[in-house]
């Protein structure tokens, strides 16, 4: 039997439809709308269509976005000097600093620099302690683990109890799943590039989620029959069969893993949409947070 295939773009339109309904509400009752800042430093071509489709989705949700881009050489100084302004700024109620920033600059002092109110990306040094700390809530959750475990949710009754492992334990995806499927009680492993005897240990999932940036590395027969495969792996690789020459590929043997998972997201299609449509919900709870004040 083959796997059932987890539609990301369809829950992620859900959750979008969902916060673009909410922020009308919250317009019409005469509450602010929504605003989310995006900063840009360097020309990355990635980053330039990521902060391009974040501020596309908020137009689509009625989420107001303010972009900053900024040169190459920026200094860690104006860098900070532009946070702290847009901590102060009223119309911003969520601030994205896209990642990765120019290798003269300390990510670590410009994400602990953002509010933590203002946090969206959930990337601020507290907010993770508070998710690595039983019975703290963080403010916010990172957008691509909190998509990950929105698609676990919808096609698992429960995580409670679960052989979980985690492929990666990058700041911005392996250690945050890690951290939140063990809050969700299961029993978490994380592998790296240094796990031993690794195609073992992954056999041992029932939920696995692959986030390593290795096109294709894990293999059908490394996956237990009927677990639930969640591949947040983006890897473009050359196609001569393809239009361009290339097409993306996840962590995952996609063709092999199929036949073997109960359920897999699809690369592209899977986790990828997740992570915007989590900002927004994000950027709506950061809006909702500055009406308490
Ligand atoms: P990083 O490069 O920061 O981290 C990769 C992790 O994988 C590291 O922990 C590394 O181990 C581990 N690793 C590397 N090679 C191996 C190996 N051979 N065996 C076991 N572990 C290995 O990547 P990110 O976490 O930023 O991203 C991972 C993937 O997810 C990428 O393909 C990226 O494009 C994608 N991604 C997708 C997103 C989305 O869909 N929205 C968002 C963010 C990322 P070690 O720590 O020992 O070096």
């Amino acid at each position: 039997m083959t796997a059932k295939i987890i539609d990301g773009k369809a829950v992620a339109a859900e959750v979008r439809a969902e916060v673009a309904a909410v922020v009308a509400q919250r317009v019409e009752a005469g509450k602010s709308r929504p605003g989310l800042a995006t900063v840009l430093v360097g020309e990355n071509p990635a980053s330039q269509v990521y902060v391009r489709m974040k501020q596309k989705a908020c137009a689509e949700a009625g989420i107001e976005s303010f972009g900053y881009n900024l040169p190459e050489d920026t200094s860690q100084e104006d860098l900070e000097k532009l946070v702290r302004e847009l901590n102060a700024d009223e119309r911003v109620n969520g601030i994205l600093v896209q990642l990765p920033l120019p290798k003269h600059l300390d990510e670590e002092r410009v994400l602990a620099a953002i509010s933590l109110d203002k946090d969206v990306d959930g990337f601020h040094p507290v907010n993770i302690g508070r998710l690595a700390q039983k019975g703290r809530k963080p403010q916010f959750i990172p957008c691509t683990p909190a998509g990950c475990m929105l698609l676990l949710r919808k096609n698992l009754d429960s995580l409670e109890g679960v052989n979980a492992v985690v492929l990666g334990r990058s700041n911005i995806v392996g250690m945050p799943v890690a951290l939140l499927l063990v809050e969700a009680n299961a029993t978490v492993t994380i592998c790296h590039s240094r796990t031993k005897n690794l195609p073992d240990v992954v056999r041992q999932a029932d939920v696995l989620v692959a986030a390593v940036g290795r096109p294709e590395m894990v293999r059908g027969d490394w996956i237990k029959p009927g677990a639930v495969v969640i591949d947040v792996g983006v890897n473009r690789i050359d196609d001569p069969s393809a239009k361009n020459g290339t097409r993306l590929v996840g962590d995952v043997a996609y063709d092999e893993a199929v036949e073997v998972a109960g359920a897999i997201t699809p690369v592209p299609g899977g986790v990828g949409p997740m992570t915007i449509a989590m900002l927004l919900q994000n950027t709506l709870k950061a809006a909702e947070l500055s009406d308490k004040q």
